[in-house]
């Protein structure tokens, strides 16, 4: 008996080698029909035996290729029409471009061996790729994703190539990237001293030459350009610091291969799956002591974030340097990375030694991800972009009208959802920087097209004055102001696929209340159509509003009066000027500026009181070196003072003093206890205490779920605390891995909750 039936896949299936996998087994199983890609995926007609119809699907369902993820199959019986072949059909535009773009994928294997074979027409070729690996999100201009619809468009293929791509049976069949020496991008190298001009395998050369030499060099990768120098040198380093104006905040280095990155640092199971997986995420792991890497490239943490090569490019050019690499986005200090040639040009220029750029045009700008692993071997995201983006997550309650989520204001990412899932775009930035608003502007306008998303719902920040609720605000659609840990929690929640009430722990540097405080240390029964405050730190001073932000020692300040011994501070005050000062004392006085219930504002105060830098040379860095002392310590060997972080019950509201634990810190620092222990001891006591509180407060709330969200539940000592003591008091516990905890992931989150709402709001 013959049957025909129609299946359609939905998921991401283009650009992964889907059809030539259809194809073949299609063929093997004697069915005929067609597949091809369409704007809802991927679309197979196939008659034959319903045995081998009912085997092709078990092998879709079951075994799809590597790169494909299937969210949904259909099948319908269609009448048979007595096809001939199996065939591959050209892609058809429909009105509904919905399909997936699948993620930028590091070098295959088998591209690797033929770049490295003398015999193969593209040995040493830098942009050798196959369907399954290379570029794919950042070179998307327009779906479906044909080569028509890239940035390779102009180039055209060789016969050779061609060959490769027409034919079914070949590793490059369909591969829209598809290129060799004779037809695809090109290497070139320029200096801006000299002019002089080279290209292919000399240009790789010329900056292998200038690497070798302490060059700095402005390297095209696949998301943007990367600024590269010799990881040893610390004068190379310095000067790379010195003209990108990036004082101390950490540099990512890139390493030939396994063995180069086990040379620089500890990792685990877990961390070698990381980076070694086609994402090729940045990961931060323990240094090792004896890394040939200079100390100017992560200042003071005793951690260092490695990457493998990505690109055909980085392995070429990491065997012939044969060192570790510092590889650091392509800016000036905080700006948003370079992708553009003439902008990169006209930024990059001036501040490098010499470009390795090349002809193919990246569309989408696309930062390296970050991903850091814990001491239990959880990995956890810092930030989700190239490798990641723009892959859907699943979301816990279909969406019930199309939303468009604007994010926060700072690490921003965009996001839409619709149906029973949510993209969020790659890491855009700072927003207070125009070039990155302008990034974010295209970001959503990409997205939204990519994913034909029209929004009933534009989700934003409560926060009136970020540029993503004025963004939302002139949108002329009806808009939901979403809170800050609201949406946090339910970033939490939909990467847990939670839909219930959970109690939400959200910890962060700072987010706008609806009393118009800056929270952020907020315990929050939520769900995702809205959520009680049932608890928060002590609100306290922030003195100078943001400039608290970048001057720690304002808030250890703050906290040392709030433990009464203002004085406390001592040579770390004296370090400032006198009439500021004594200026930011009248501050905390008078109760003037902005009340805060930061949490992360309180763990710099710490840091500064245990002698971390008192003005930041980035975000957070004091709460981040409180961390890293505590990680010297072990947990068992902590000092725990458990009735020093005391609750206030304020009309049903849990308020969390740790003003006495902040003078124990204080009294055990002048009595000279190492700050490693104190802060060991900090994060124990305080974890403890919060576990014990939230264990208490989901009791009374009737929730046996926590969630730990906000940007200071990436110290992992903390989380690992917290998490240990609320499971051994029988709670469950839900924590970041896929979903950045900071605010990255905000926009998921809103999300999620925009998704939720009943009724769109109107106006
Ligand atoms: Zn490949
Ligand atoms: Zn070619
Ligand atoms: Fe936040």
């Amino acid at each position: 008996m013959t049957t025909r039936t129609r299946i359609c896949v939905a998921g991401t299936v283009q650009g992964v080698g889907f059809r030539p996998f259809v194809y073949r087994h299609a063929v093997a199983l004697g069915l005929v029909g067609f597949v091809r890609n369409d704007a809802t995926g991927v679309t197979i007609d196939v008659e034959g035996s319903p045995g081998a119809i009912a085997e092709l699907v078990r092998l879709l369902t079951e075994a799809p290729p590597p790169l494909a993820i299937v969210t949904n199959i259909t099948s319908e019986r269609l009448p048979p029409t007595g096809s001939a072949h199996f065939t591959i059909e050209s892609s058809k535009a429909t009105a509904l471009p919905t399909v997936p773009v699948s993620v930028d994928t590091a070098t295959c294997e088998d591209c690797l061996t033929e770049m490295n074979d003398a015999s193969n027409r593209r040995f040493l070729y830098a942009f050798i790729n196959c369907t399954n690996c290379g570029p794919r999100y950042t070179i998307v201009r327009s779906l479906p994703y044909d080569r028509a619809g890239t940035t390779m468009s102009h180039f055209v293929m060789c016969v050779a190539c061609q060959l490769e791509y027409d034919d079914p049976d070949d590793r490059r069949f369909h591969a829209q990237p598809n290129a060799c020496p004779a037809c695809g991008p090109k290497l070139s190298w320029w200096t801006n001293a000299n002019e002089v001009y080279a290209q292919g395998v000399t240009a790789l050369d010329a900056a292998v030459h200038a690497l070798c030499n302490g060059g700095i060099v402005a390297i095209k990768g696949v998301g943007g350009y990367h600024l590269a120098v010799d990881a040893a040198d610390d004068t190379a380093v310095r000067e790379l610091r010195r003209r990108k104006a990036r004082d101390e905040k950490p540099f990512a280095v890139m390493v030939a291969d396994l063995r180069g990155a086990r040379d620089c640092c500890h990792l685990d199971d877990n961390a070698v799956a990381a980076l070694e997986s086609f994402r090729r995420p940045i990961v931060i792991a323990p240094r090792c002591d004896d890394a040939a890497v200079a100390p100017s490239v992560a200042p003071g943490l005793s951690e260092l974030g490695v990457m493998l090569p990505y690109s055909p490019l980085h392995h070429l050019l990491l065997a012939a340097v044969q060192r570790p690499l510092v590889m650091t986005s392509g800016n000036h200090r905080d700006e948003p990375i370079a992708h553009d040639d003439g902008d990169a040009t006209r930024r990059l220029g001036p501040i490098v030694d010499g470009m390795l750029t090349h002809d193919r045009p990246i569309h989408i700008r696309c930062d390296d991800s970050v991903a850091r692993v814990s001491p239990s071997g959880r990995l956890q995201l810092l930030r989700r972009s190239r490798g990641y983006a723009p892959e859907p997550l699943a979301l816990p309650q279909r969406a019930r009208h199309p939303v468009l989520a604007l994010g926060a204001e700072l690490k921003n990412t965009v996001a839409v959802a619709r149906d029973g899932f949510v993209v969020a775009s790659h890491h855009i930035g700072d927003l207070e920087h125009l070039a990155t608003y302008q990034s974010f502007e295209q970001a959503v306008d990409h997205l939204r097209r990519l994913y034909d998303v029209n929004p009933e719902v534009v989700a934003h920040d409560l926060h009136p004055e970020y540029l993503s609720t004025k963004f939302a605000m002139e949108l002329d659609l009806p808009t939901l102001a979403v809170q800050h840990h609201h949406a946090h929690i339910a970033a939490c929640m939909t990467e847990h696929r939670r839909t219930d009430a959970v109690l939400g722990l959200a910890f962060d540097g700072l987010g706008y209340g609806p009393d118009g405080t800056l929270w952020g240390g907020e315990f929050l029964i939520a769900d995702l159509r809205g959520y009680e405050r049932v608890g928060h730190l002590l609100p306290v001073t922030l003195p100078g509003g943001a400039a608290s932000i970048r001057e720690p020692w304002r808030m250890a300040l703050v906290w040392a009066t709030k433990a009464g011994m203002a004085d406390c501070l001592g040579g770390q005050a004296a370090g400032e000027d006198q009439m500021l000062v004594r200026g930011v004392r009248g501050l905390i006085e008078q109760r003037q500026g902005p009340r805060t219930t930061s949490v992360g504002r309180l763990f710099d105060a710490i840091g500064v009181l245990l002698g971390a830098p008192r003005r930041a040379g980035y975000e957070a860095q004091a709460a981040i070196t409180l961390e890293a002392m505590a990680r010297k310590v072990p947990r068992d060997s902590a000092p725990t003072h458990p009735e020093t972080v005391e609750v206030h019950w304020r009309g049903g509201l849990a308020v969390v003093d740790p003003s006495a634990l902040v003078a124990t810190v204080v009294r055990e620092r002048d009595r000279g206890i190492a700050p490693e222990v104190i802060a060991a001891g900090f994060h124990e006591t305080f974890g403890r205490a919060v576990a014990s509180l939230a264990a208490d407060l989901a009791i009374r709330s009737a929730v046996d779920t926590i969630a730990l969200t906000g940007g200071v539940f990436q110290n992992m000592r903390l989380t690992e605390v917290v998490q240990t003591e609320l499971h051994r008091l029988g709670l469950r516990v839900l924590v970041h891995e896929q979903v950045p905890a900071n605010d990255g992931g905000i926009s998921i989150g809103q999300a999620a909750i925009a998704g939720a709402v009943e009724q769109p709001p109107t106006g």
